[in-house]
């Protein structure tokens, strides 16, 4: 269940939801032309802290700088919007979606403005492949649809239209009684969920595609790359074939509102035992620990909402 705020951020101000509108002919509408990112902020001990805010919106500008929008606002500003946003609707917990869009430029391709407008939001959202997800685990496809290839639209760049292919991936999942779509990248190699990256596991070493596997590089798999080599694992980048799945240990997807969530089948094939492994298990603590505010923060990743 999703529960949007009160009070939205838009351009500078926090303002109303229902202020919150922009115009049809907005240039972002009709050709995608817009970067966000999806952060959460979870409940810790110290109030409410967002994960990795300062990572992320540098992921919002480095999307922008890809698509040369000019976002009229520091890094610095869009930080503070994040924590404004959370604190001034009363949330302990929220996912985050600041988003950059091309509005009131005119309906060229090619606009002569490229400044966007800038809006934080802030709702809440629980577990978003279902609230079972994360103890039982769930059951995936190998998507029809391809994921997009390196020459066409770069899948470093979180932008709107690249979740086009997201609503195809997902979609035909869901509507053939999967949880989540997996798509394969241009050569046929394993690429990424609809919004989630991939981890195989197969005899205790952690396999993920690399960042040419056409995916989006994400804050959860860099987090759980961390935690993993920390506890002693073998992580390696590399190219993964789609049977390595069928034939994994373990095989667990990473991503903000997603989080860390077991696999239990693929294409109906049982991986591993069926249910959440012992890998996948003890990294899914380790992450809920330090997103939680319950483990040791070494990197400083957990940005207090009511600290400046
Ligand atoms: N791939 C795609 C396509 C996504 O939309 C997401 C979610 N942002 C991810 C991977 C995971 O990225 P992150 O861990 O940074 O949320």
């Amino acid at each position: 269940m999703t529960k949007t705020s009160e009070l939205i951020w838009h351009n500078g101000e926090m303002i109303p939801y229902e202020q919150a509108t922009t115009h049809v002919l907005s240039h972002a509408l009709h050709y995608g032309s817009s970067v966000f990112e999806g952060i959460r902020a979870y409940d810790t001990p110290n109030g409410p802290a967002i994960f990795r805010l300062t990572d992320h919106i540098q992921r919002l500008y480095d999307s922008a700088k890809i698509y040369r929008m000019e976002i009229p606002f520091t890094p610095e500003q869009i930080i503070q919007a994040c924590k404004d946003a959370v604190r001034e609707n009363g949330f302990k917990d929220a996912y985050i979606r600041p988003f950059a869009f091309l509005g009131n430029v005119g309906l060229g391709l090619n606009p002569k403005s490229h400044l966007a407008d800038v809006t934080v939001a802030a709702m809440q959202w629980g577990a978003y492949l279902g609230d079972d997800s994360l103890a039982e685990g769930v059951d995936v496809c190998i998507s029809s649809w391809n994921r997009l290839a390196p020459n066409t639209m770069p899948t470093a760049a979180k932008a709107g239209g690249n979740y086009l292919s997201s609503q195809l991936i997902s979609g035909e999942a869901k509507r053939n009684g999967y949880v989540e779509g997996i798509a394969l990248d241009v050569n046929g190699c394993l690429s990424e969920g609809a919004g989630e990256n991939l981890f195989v596991i197969k005899k205790g070493v952690l396999y993920t595609p690399p960042t040419t596997a056409c995916i989006l590089p994400g804050l959860t798999r860099d987090t759980i790359m961390e935690l993993a080599r920390a506890r002693g694992y073998e992580v390696r980048e590399e190219s993964i074939a789609r049977e390595a799945l069928y034939l994994a240990d373990e095989f667990f997807m990473t991503g903000t509102a997603a989080e860390v969530v077991p696999v239990r089948s693929v294409d109906q094939i049982q991986v591993g035992d069926g249910k959440r492994g012992p890998i996948t298990e003890e990294l899914q603590k380790a992450y809920f620990d330090l997103v939680k505010g319950q483990a040791n923060d070494n990197n400083g990743w957990l940005e207090y909402v009511n600290q400046a």
